[in-house]
């Protein structure tokens, strides 16, 4: 269990679990924990390690063990399967995912099985090749949408694991215990606002399709209104599943809802377009990896002054000229996401700020993966290529942006309630304030 960490609804488990009872044997599940990974941060793990403790917990109750083991990932697999009949892994799309998985295919013995459960369509049978627009990636999800939303028997185990003499790493009840036994960055704290685990998961969605959903498309894109699920984190480290998520709200809402479909289009197309992306191009998280017009109108730009340049540590600590931009940093250290509106300007800002459109672009991904609870993931580098151009269209020359679509503060304060998220984030409020 490494990008599925969850107990419902998740395919890889439930996949081991029919295994395991044709083969009348117990089912182990394994997670290892590892502090090598970039940017292991309190933050990022405390959020982590409470889930996974709230997953083993609630697989106990289903008779089935859970081992934490303190390994890389792929290790303790590969061990763990000298005494196993099969190995059933879930999927990542990222290149240390990827290489994971790899690695245990080609080292263990036994066959292997890799579920896609943390997407609706699977990647490859959607397409198989890089896909420039959601317009395009679009009508090849929404054609499958429906063949993908089958209900997904919950088995009981045939024989349970409790008795097999594998000990976990650490017997402990409390991520912090984890977290003092672990050589991790403790400079990032983690977040109050988001309790992790999929209860809360579970909590947040049904909170979501009662009171947000109904307002999603009208009020989605206005910073200072609560209107989208506020799901990211979770759906990040899979404590719940996409496919559940679209067949609720189907339970309780027509799919022709124009708040359906729009939140259909951001939780499928846009997040499965971010899974296509980097499962197609090498380069997904790096400023080479941006189509070659944007890179060209860019770098034409690179003579045009800029109006200020900043260092990372101005940036880091939310200290430009900016207020808006440093209200949506404050955001992102303070609460662990960006609101999606301001988090585009607050990418695209940084092209203005640095000497050349790389320099931003791998800021944006430190910063994002540094600090967001939802960051390194396929979202975050689509998300940010996408304020360098991809996936877009290119717009009228400009300073500094070329042909890439830029985006000023007068959209920020054409919302009717931003003067709310800048009370909430903005320190300066009042410099803040000026011109609302
Ligand atoms: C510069 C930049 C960086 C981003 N970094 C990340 C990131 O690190 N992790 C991340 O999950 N999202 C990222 N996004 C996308 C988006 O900002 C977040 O998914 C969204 O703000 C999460 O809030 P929510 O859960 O309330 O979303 P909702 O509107 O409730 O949407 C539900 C889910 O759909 C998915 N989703 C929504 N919008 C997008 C989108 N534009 N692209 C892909 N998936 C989407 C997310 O999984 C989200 O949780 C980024 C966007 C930009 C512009």
């Amino acid at each position: 269990m490494e990008a599925s960490q969850r107990s419902i609804y998740n395919p890889a488990l439930e996949t081991a679990l029919f295994f395991a009872n044709q083969l009348k044997k117990p089912l182990l599940v394994y997670f290892g924990l590892t502090d090598k990974y970039k940017y292991s941060n309190s933050r990022y793990y405390s959020f982590m390690i409470d889930g996974i403790l709230k997953t083993k917990k609630s697989l106990e109750g289903r008779g089935i063990k859970l081992v934490i083991l303190k390994a890389d990932p792929p290790d303790g697999a590969i061990e763990l399967s000298k005494r196993a009949s099969l190995l059933v892994l879930d999927r990542g799309y990222l290149r240390h995912q990827r290489h994971w998985r790899r690695k245990i295919a080609e080292q263990v013995s036994i066959p292997v099985i890799e579920v896609e459960g943390d997407v609706v369509a699977p990647v490859e049978a959607v397409s198989n090749k890089a896909e420039p627009y959601a317009r395009t990636i679009r009508p090849k999800i929404l054609s499958k949408l429906f063949d993908f939303l089958e209900e997904i028997p919950q088995l009981e185990p045939v024989k349970s694991s409790f008795m097999l003499d594998i000990e976990n790493t650490w017997e402990e009840e409390r991520a912090q215990d984890y977290l003092n036994a672990l050589s991790i960055d403790k400079s990032v704290p983690p977040v109050q606002y988001y309790e992790s685990g999929e209860d809360v998961a579970l909590t947040k969605l049904k909170l979501f399709i009662e009171e947000r959903l109904p307002i999603y498309a009208e009020m989605r894109s206005d910073p200072g209104v609560k209107a989208t699920s506020e799901l990211s984190p979770y759906i990040r480290f899979g404590q719940i599943s996409p496919v559940f998520i679209v067949k609720k709200v189907l339970e309780h809402y027509p799919y022709d809802d124009p708040n359906v479909k729009i939140f259909i289009n951001e939780l499928v197309i846009w997040r499965e377009l971010a899974r296509n992306y980097a499962w197609y191009n090498p380069l997904y998280n790096e400023y080479e990896g941006l189509p070659s017009w944007a890179r060209e109108t860019l770098e034409k730009h690179l003579p045009d002054k800029r109006p200020a340049i900043y260092e990372l540590s101005q940036l880091e600590e939310g200290n430009t000229d900016d207020p808006y931009w440093n209200s949506a940093q404050r955001e992102l250290l303070t609460k662990g996401t960006i609101h999606n509106y301001i988090r585009m300007y607050w990418c695209k800002k940084l092209i203005e700020w640095t000497p050349h459109p790389k320099i931003a672009f791998d800021i944006a991904c430190y910063l994002n993966d540094k600090y967001a609870l939802d960051g390194r993931d396929p979202n975050g580098y689509a998300g940010i290529s996408w304020c360098f151009g991809a996936f877009d269209r290119p717009f009228p020359e400009r300073e500094i942006y070329g042909r890439v679509r830029k985006m000023s503060s007068a959209s920020l304060l054409s919302k009717p309630n931003f003067k709310r998220y800048l009370q909430q984030f903005g320190k300066t409020t009042s410099q803040a304030l000026k011109g609302i």
